[in-house]
Parts: C-alpha cells; sequence; structure tokens
C-alpha cells in the first residue's frame, strides 16, 4: 500500500518512508492513498480472534509489497507482549482498557509498533536510527519504555525541568541503555524547538541518521485501529441495533485510527468525540466553524491541545466536508467539575477508578446515550490512561488512592539518570556527540 500527504496526493511513498519521516516533507500529514476493503474480515471476527491476530492481518496488508508475513509477526509480536482489556459496565456501556502496556497508556500501543516496525526495516537493511523527541510528560515515556532495548536504536529525549510530574519523570530517566534523558533548563516549547533545529541542522544531519517518533507518525497512528477492530469483535454477540466508540480527544489521533477502522469496513454506527474545555472539534461539528486558539489547562491534562494536529487527517478523510464528518462524529465537551463528579460517580456505583480523561470519555458516553435516547445502542468507551498516573485528581475526586501498577513501581523505585544541558542547539550537539559514538 501507499500513502500520501494530506497537501499533495501526487507524492506517493512507502509505509517505510512514512516511518522514518513522520512528517511529508510538504509539512502535511500521511494518509493510506487507498481505502481497503476489510468488512468479510471484520465480520468473520469473534470473540476467540486475538489481539495479535487481529493487528497481523491490517497490518500484512499495509506492508503488502514491502516484507512478507514472517516480517509481519515479528513485528506484531514484539510490539505487543500487552493487551488491551475489555470492561463491560452495563447493557449500554464498556470500556476498553488501553493501559496495560509499559507506561502505562494508550500511547504504548502506538510508540510500541513504531519502534518494532522500525526495527525490522533498520535490521533488514543493516541501518542504525537515534530517535530525538522533546516531551512535556506522557508522549515521551511511552517511546522511551517502547524504544528500550531496540537494536540499532538510540533514542535521545528532552524534557524540561521540573515541568514533568515526578512520576514521569522516572519513566523517561530510569531505563538507561540504549535511552538518554536529557534535562534541559527551559520550557517545552524550548525542547521543541532544539528538536526542530537539531533535524535541520547539516552538521548534526550529517553525523547522526535522526529520525523522529512523534505523535503525527503514521506509524504510530495505524496501529491504533487495531483495539478498535478487537473491541468490536469481542462486544459483538451481545451488540444490538447500533454501536458506537467514544473516544477521549486532544490531538484526535485515536480518534482518526477509529475512522480509518470505519472506513476500511468496522460496522460502528458512530463515534463521540469527548473532550474537556479545549473544545474546538465539538465546536466545529456544531458550528461548521474551524478556530484553533491556544490551549486552557485542566484536570485531564493530555488533552490540554488548542489546535489538533490530526484535524488534516479528519478533514481527508471526510473530502473536508461538515456534514459528511456530522454523520458519523458527535462532539460533546465535559468540564473539569463534571470530570470530578464522574470519577466519584463511577467509583461508588461500579467500585472502579478513572483517570480524569477516561472520565471525560465517560461522561460524555453517558450524555450521548441518553441525550440521543439510543435505547437500543451500545458505547464502547476508550480508557486512555491507568488512573494511579494521576494520582492526585484521582484523590482528589474520590478520596482514595488506586493501586500503582508494577511498571511504576518499578520505575518509581529506580535511580534517576539524566544529562542537565542548557536549552541552545549547542548544548544538545555538544551533549549528542558525547553520548552517540
Ligand atoms: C494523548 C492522550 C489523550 C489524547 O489522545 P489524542 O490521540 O491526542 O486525541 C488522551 N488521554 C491520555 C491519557 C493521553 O495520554
Amino acid at each position: 500500500m501507499k500513502f500520501i500527504s494530506t497537501r499533495n496526493p501526487e507524492r506517493k511513498v512507502s509505509f517505510e518512508e512514512a516511518l522514518f519521516q513522520g512528517l511529508a516533507p510538504d509539512g502535511g500529514l500521511y494518509i493510506p492513498e487507498e481505502d481497503l476493503q476489510l468488512q468479510t474480515h471484520f465480520r468473520a471476527l469473534g470473540k476467540e480472534s486475538s489481539f495479535h491476530e487481529i493487528a497481523a492481518l491490517v497490518t500484512a496488508y499495509l506492508l503488502k509489497g514491502e516484507l512478507d508475513a514472517g516480517a509481519v509477526h515479528r513485528i506484531v509480536k514484539n510490539a505487543f507482549p500487552f493487551e488491551p482489556k475489555l470492561v463491560r459496565v452495563d447493557d449500554q456501556l464498556s470500556i476498553v482498557e488501553l493501559y496495560h502496556g509499559p507506561s502505562c497508556a494508550f500511547k504504548d500501543f502506538g510508540a510500541s509498533f513504531l519502534a518494532s516496525a522500525m526495527e525490522e526495516f533498520l535490521s533488514r537493511s543493516n541501518r542504525k536510527a537515534v530517535i530525538l523527541v522533546a516531551t512535556s510528560g506522557d508522549t515521551g515515556s511511552a517511546v522511551a519504555t517502547a524504544f528500550h532495548n531496540r537494536k540499532n536504536i538510540d533514542v535521545v529525549i528532552l524534557y524540561p525541568e521540573g515541568r514533568v510530574s515526578p512520576l514521569q519523570e522516572k519513566q523517561l530517566t530510569t531505563l538507561g541503555g540504549n535511552i538518554t534523558a536529557l534535562e534541559v533548563k527551559g520550557s517545552f516549547d524550548d525542547c521543541q524547538r532544539m528538536v526542530k533545529a537539531a533535524f535541520v541542522d547539516p552538521e548534526l544531519s550529517k553525523a547522526f541518521p535522526l529520525t523522529s517518533a512523534n505523535s503525527i507518525s503514521l506509524g504510530r497512528l495505524i496501529p491504533q485501529m487495531f483495539y478498535y477492530i478487537w473491541a468490536f469483535a469481542q462486544l459483538k454477540e451481545t451488540l444490538k441495533e447500533e454501536f458506537f466508540f467514544c473516544v477521549p480527544s486532544g490531538n484526535f489521533g485515536n480518534l482518526t485510527a477509529g475512522l480509518y477502522a470505519w472506513k476500511w469496513g468496522l460496522p460502528v454506527t458512530g463515534f463521540v468525540a469527548a473532550t474537556n474545555a479545549n473544545d474546538v472539534v465539538p465546536h466545529y461539528l456544531e458550528s461548521g466553524i474551524y478556530s484553533p486558539r491556544p490551549s486552557q489547562l485542566t484536570l485531564s491534562n493530555a488533552m490540554d491541545v488548542g489546535s489538533p494536529s490530526n484535524f488534516e487527517r479528519m478533514e481527508a478523510l471526510f473530502h473536508k466536508n461538515w456534514n459528511l464528518m456530522r454523520a458519523l462524529v458527535f462532539g460533546d465537551m465535559v468540564t473539569d467539575a463534571e470530570t470530578l463528579e464522574v470519577m466519584k460517580e463511577v467509583k461508588d456505583q461500579h467500585n472502579m477508578f478513572l483517570c480524569p480523561h477516561t472520565a471525560v470519555g465517560y461522561k460524555a458516553a453517558r450524555r450521548f446515550l441518553a441525550r440521543e435516547a439510543r435505547d437500543n445502542g451500545h458505547v464502547c468507551v476508550l480508557s486512555t490512561a491507568h488512573p494511579a498516573k494521576f494520582i492526585e485528581v484521582v484523590e482528589r475526586a474520590t478520596g482514595q488512592s488506586p493501586e500503582l501498577p508494577q511498571p511504576l513501581v518499578d520505575a518509581a523505585s529506580k535511580e534517576k539518570q539524566s544529562y542537565k544541558i542548557g536549552n541552545t542547539l549547542a548544548d544538545l550537539s555538544k551533549v549528542l556527540h558525547q553520548v552517540l559514538k
């Protein structure tokens, strides 16, 4: 299969090229050139279908002509030593937990597949890659754990000193080996600026095979389709007429992956796009007016995005047609007060902790079912992070503390290792020459 830029359908690249380039040279995002027709496959799936089987099925189509079945199997097996888990809350609502990976958030699925696919391509051609990323927290820990111990790949992560949570810092700085953490005296914007400058610096790009792994990478988007398909297969037998996914959203990568699953034949009735106060997309769905704006701080901070990077992909999917998008995607905005309220309610009623992002999705799902009177509908809410990652918010909402999952316990007990550096390209260049031999 070939991939094109959202800004230029003429320039076609392979999956491998899209993987290592990240952003298209024209500034657009890579999208599949054609729609696959996988209905027959999807209909044949059932409760017994494994996550690996589903991941391998879709990956084989994507890599047709590039890699054989053996390589596809290797990529999937190495990417996913963890799986999603489905919790049926009642007849109308279920939750698919996506936080059983090494960093305890759904971004593990994308990062881990990207790492595994890169490792496969690099080993074939005996090349090396240096992944350079700036992070304000969550993305960095998913990337760091996903690339840890991958052959032929070094990872350098820049994060702003004192501005990520203590637990997140531990996740970034305790892996060692091929993962180097740089603690930058400056802001997240400084870190991002330094990374961008490094990519266009002639001396550095000559010295190191620099590659990005940021969230707009196609290699992180595509694997997020797999759990939509898996959740459908798990629920299929019990579904009545209508089936929806509700997706807590920030940059809308997760939702966009679901839209591709639908486009390629997954029988979904619609999607609920749930946001916090950063409601640019729900506002667009309501009014037809897209007005990105500076982000606002909320309790679900991984969704504090004022200009969602994947909106360009969503528009391309619906041929820039507002009515087409509205027919499938329903928007809703959930306030911080409602988020806290629903976290308490779910703990009291179902004895379940939700992270604040998942709570936004849960609230929007319940409201959707009530408002639209979808009596014959079922909504599957995507649970995006383990509640213990946001322990302060959970305690504030419920008065109780969730238990730390094993990967977080392990990270918390290890010793931090980082290089402190200034916020210029010269500082970054010096340390790169020092650590990457
Ligand atoms: C990144 C993230 C989101 C938002 O996902 P997008 O793909 O950016 O819409 C939601 N919840 C958590 C916990 C996240 O880390």
